[in-house]
Parts: C-alpha cells; structure tokens; sequence
C-alpha cells in the first residue's frame, strides 16, 4: 500500500506524539494542490462506479478536536462529488429522545444506503471521547462501548460497508490560531463558543481518550488513521489519498445492463 497510508494507519499500538501535526510528507504546497485536485477526481470517478453498482457503501468517520478542520475536509475535499452519492451527517449535543436510547441507537439510522459514501462529522466516537472527559457517564458505562462500537462497525462491514475513520490531528498551537482568528474575523465568529476554551483546557484528557478509542477500535476492517493537520493542504491530499486507495480496493464495477440493452436503437 501507499507509504503515507501506512504511516498514518494505527496499529496495535499508537503514541500519538510520534504524529506530527505539522509532517508534510515530504510534500511541497504547489504540487500538493494539483495532486488534491487529480485525487478529487480520480474520487469521483470511482464514487459514480460505486453508486452505479449500488451493492455496497462505504462510511468516513471523521474526528477531530475543535477547529481540527472538519468542516474543512467536507468543503475541500469532498466537493467535486456527486452530492447525490454522498449523504453527510452532523453529531452534535444529543436530544433528550437520543439519550433515552442506547448511544447507538441515534448513529445507526444514518448509516451509508448501499451506493453510498456516508460521511459522519463527529460520531458514536463522541461517546468515549467528550462523555469521558467530561464525566457524562460513569466510567464502567463509556468503557464498554469499546466493544459495542467494534461489534456494531462489524456488523456494517458484514452488511457490504467499508469503514474508514479519520482523526485530524491538530497541534495546541495550531488551534489557538484558528480559534483567534474566528474570535478576530466577524465571518467566522459564529464558530466559536467560549465552551471551546474550555475543552481547550481539557486536551491532554482528550488526547488520552483519543488514543485509547483509537487504538481499542483500530481493525483491518475499520482502520484508524491519523491525520497530520496543521496545514490544511497535507491534510486533504492525506485524507482523499486514504478515501481514493479505500474505495479503489473495492474495485466498484458498472452494473451489466439488462438483456436486449446493449446495441439497441432507440427510435
Ligand atoms: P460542533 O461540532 O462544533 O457543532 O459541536 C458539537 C458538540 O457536540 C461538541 O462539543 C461535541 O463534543 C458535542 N457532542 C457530540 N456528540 C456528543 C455526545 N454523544 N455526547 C455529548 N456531547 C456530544
Ligand atoms: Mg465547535
């Protein structure tokens, strides 16, 4: 496979300060950018294949602290398909109604159709991430949705669903800049909650629930990958590169028309 996926993949073990969030790969910013767009186009190549073969589909998990460039990813990397293959779902605060039910009761209903790229922006991984820094449940509850989280990705992956989960991977400095610059730009302060500043405080518990999700819920079929994130342009040539090898192993194949299509005149 390719280098850069392998070095970004999480294995049985992870020390996340061995992924730099300013790594560039090597890469050069100007022919980053042209290789993103051959990449975003080779993607959607590849996602009419899939959605013409409506067999299977594939489910992009995407983590991130704030200003971790979610958002970013969906804007600039994701764009150029075709919106009707692609279904993106938000996971915010859960509603009364969610945390009455199991926590994956609110995910599974979201879950990519069979043609589909289905992109989760935040995801059932909130629920041993912010829940346990934040003491939203007792320890014994968040520490077995491990296996409950490994069991329901199996049952998609039974179900014909490629799994693929990317966590941005944004330095402290890095995201006090972009949290300035939203506090300083009136464009883009809607983004920013003073809440921010408190998860803010809260990163090196975060960091330790990421790597323990990471690594308890990285399978050869649903891989984890970490994402270096301080430049947005390593970031999306990372992310399309991992998205554009996933969906290129499943080989997705235009349907055989039906008997007496082929050579038919239409008159
Ligand atoms: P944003 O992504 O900026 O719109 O923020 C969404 C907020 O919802 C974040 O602060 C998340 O931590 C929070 N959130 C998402 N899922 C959960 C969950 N299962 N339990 C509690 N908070 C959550
Ligand atoms: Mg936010």
């Amino acid at each position: 496979m390719d280098e850069v996926l392998d070095l970004a993949r999480v294995g049985r073990r992870l020390h996340l300060d061995d992924h730099d969030p300013g790594e560039t790969f090597g890469w050069h910013k100007g022919p980053a950018k042209a290789a993103l767009e051959a990449e975003i186009a080779r993607l959607a190549e590849l996602q009419t294949l899939l959605f013409a073969e409506r067999t299977r589909s594939v489910l992009v998990v995407l983590q991130a602290m704030d200003a971790g460039g979610k958002d970013g990813v969906l804007r600039e990397v994701l764009t150029g398909l075709n919106p009707a293959g692609v279904r993106v779902t938000s996971f915010g605060v859960p509603s009364d109604e969610e945390l009455s039910h199991d926590f994956l009761w609110r995910v599974h209903r979201h879950t990519p159709a069979a043609g589909e790229i289905g992109v989760f922006n935040r995801s059932h991984y909130e629920d041993v991430l912010v829940v346990r820094v934040k003491k939203l449940a007792p320890t014994a509850v968040w520490r077995r949705r491990y296996a409950h989280i490994r069991q329901f990705e199996q049952l998609l992956v039974d179900e014909g669903t490629t799994i693929v989960k990317l966590f941005l991977n944004v330095s402290a400095e890095e995201q006090r800049k972009r949290f300035q610059d939203r506090i300083d730009s009136p464009d883009e302060r809607w983004k920013f909650r003073l809440g921010d500043l408190d998860d803010r405080k809260l990163r090196p518990a975060y960091l330790k629930a990421y790597r323990d999700a990471l690594v308890r819920t990285s399978v050869p079929h649903a891989p984890w990958y970490v994402i270096p994130g301080d430049r947005k342009w390593v970031r999306n040539l990372t992310v399309a590169r991992i998205l554009r090898h996933t969906i290129e192993r499943l080989d997705p194949q235009y349907p055989k028309p039906e008997p007496g299509i082929e050579g038919l005149i239409v008159t």
